[in-house]
């Protein structure tokens, strides 16, 4: 007895720990210079929970065997996935991760729903609510972060899904499942009666979170990433009141909440209404006019520019801003892009990198990036506060990033970016754009800039053509 009082002793103290180190993780990652601290904290803080479940009263001497068996087997799976992983399927990984806490959620809920026939009044009500909460929020989770995934990794196409009258067939899918779920409180025959119609409420959510995601379109993915972050952490909290652990409804909460003011800021950052964009599709059926600038512009001439013009005008410009997209993590020329950006401030030149919110495939993408080549946080400014900055830049370098610099954003009502902000590189001197083609970028959309007198494209893999221009600076 005197043993297991010291156990969950140990248990609640652990889990205190594990707690206050996950709040300062958090705290850790809203900053680049303090990020890779909060990471440790984050992993300090798991480690430590994971730790603690061996004096979990419910876990036997006899069963310490699984547990390590099983630590071990999630350990070395973890491991691998995340070393082999490319930098560019992050999101992918992270839609992956979410759906099995949303399926942990499904398959933790209907078991504990069996536990039901041994509680009474209001005890045997709270459950219930628990069960069926946290297996609709996981069900959901589960099916969008497979289509979440699925749309990432062009398994599925990004395009939304528009089914006719698709909003009133969300609205009687959730509300046949919260049906289902009413259905299941307080029945006598828990397997005949309760069970079955769990189940249902189960498949309905299911259907709904797959047809939630898949009538998204690609431009909205930044913000349905960080809305299944919330939806996983809602589903594990949930799993934690009904395992009955509060580090789980900690953690729960903090991924929750977190995710949920992710999301937040993404809607602002790309201008859209998050009603909107949870409920996908809203006003994409509407047809809008084509105004005639962005058509206009489209049939202007695209200029190539070569490496030595590129150098060239590189060792001319006293301001330079760098504008990083996607295609510099697919191609992972940041760290000759540091020499580069080295080499040019050390000419005397003003040098600076301008992030979107949405740049790359993953919220913050670009910074992990640029902080992973060692490149100096101060010189690295956030769209707003660098935007009103390009009528004075003599050269902006464009590096593998296509819909954050779209013209079209702010002109073509027709586009899907459309009303979203963007780096408005086209107003500097000159505006250089690294790609390898005049392909379009993740939107799907053609971009207006390549075809501006002052734009000029490099065309050929981002980390070939910043190698060569570091070799011609030498
Ligand atoms: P884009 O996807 O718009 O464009 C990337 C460009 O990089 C492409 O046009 C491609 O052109 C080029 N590229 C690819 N590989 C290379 C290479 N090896 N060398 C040089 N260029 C290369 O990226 P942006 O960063 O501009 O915009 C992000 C987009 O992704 C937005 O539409 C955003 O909504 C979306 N998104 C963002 C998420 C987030 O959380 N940040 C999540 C999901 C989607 P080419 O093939 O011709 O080389």
């Amino acid at each position: 007895m005197e043993h297991m009082v010291q156990q969950s002793g140990i248990l609640v103290v652990s889990y205190i720990v594990a707690s206050v180190l996950f709040i300062l993780s958090l705290g850790g990652l809203s900053n680049p210079e303090t990020s890779r601290r909060g990471n440790w904290f984050g992993i300090i803080g798991m480690a430590i929970a994971v730790i603690a479940t061996f004096f979990h009263p419910s876990v036997s001497k006899e069963g310490y065997g699984l547990l390590i068996a099983m630590l071990l087997i999630g350990g070395v799976i973890g491991s691998i996935v995340a070393s082999k992983i490319a930098i560019t399927a992050m999101p992918q990984l992270i839609a992956g991760f979410h759906s099995f806490v949303g399926l942990a959620a499904v398959l933790v809920g209907i078991n504990s729903y069996m536990e039901s026939g041994q509680l009474m009044g209001a005890a045997r009500i709270v459950h219930e609510t628990e069960v069926v909460l946290g297996v609709f929020i996981g069900a959901i989770t589960f099916t969008g972060s497979v289509v979440a995934f699925g749309k990432l990794q062009t398994i599925i196409r990004s395009k939304p899904l528009l089914l006719p009258g698709r909003h009133m067939l969300n609205l009687i899918m959730f509300l046949g499942a919260m049906y289902c779920g009413y259905l299941v409180f307080g029945v006598q025959d828990l397997m005949a009666q309760g069970m079955p119609m769990l189940i249902v409420m189960t498949v309905i959510a299911f259907v709904l979170g797959w047809h939630l995601v898949m009538s998204i379109g690609g431009a909205d993915m930044p913000v349905v990433i960080s809305m299944l972050n919330s939806y996983s952490g809602w589903a594990a909290a949930a799993t934690g009141f009904l395992l009955g652990n509060n580090l789980l409804i900690i953690t729960g909460a903090l991924v929750g909440s977190s995710g949920a003011i992710l999301s937040y800021i993404m809607c602002k950052a790309m201008n859209r209404s998050l009603i909107n964009v949870i409920f996908g599709g809203f006003g994409a059926e509407k047809p809008k006019a084509k105004i005639s600038s962005g058509g206009s512009e489209l049939a202007g001439e695209v200029i190539p520019t070569n490496i030595e013009d590129v150098v060239g005008m590189l060792k001319e410009a006293k301001n330079v801003i760098v504008i990083p997209g996607y295609g510099l993590a697919v191609a992972r020329a940041h760290h000759p892009l540091k020499d580069v950006v080295d080499k040019l401030r050390k000419r005397g030149a003003n040098v600076r990198f301008a992030i979107h919110p949405v740049a790359g495939r993953l919220p913050g993408h670009m910074n992990v990036l640029l902080a992973e080549a060692n490149i100096p946080y101060d010189i690295v400014l956030e769209m707003d506060e660098i935007n009103k900055d390009f009528p004075e830049t003599d050269v902006a370098l464009v590096i593998g990033a296509n819909d954050i610099v779209s013209p079209g954003a702010l002109e073509d009502p027709s586009s899907p970016i459309y009303g979203m902000p963007v780096i408005e590189a086209w107003k500097s001197k000159t505006t250089v754009v690294l790609k390898r083609s005049m392909a379009a970028g993740y939107a799907g959309v053609d971009n207006p800039l390549f075809y501006k007198d002052n734009t000029r494209m490099l065309f050929g893999d981002a980390k070939t053509s910043i190698d060569t221009i570091l070799a011609q600076l030498q």
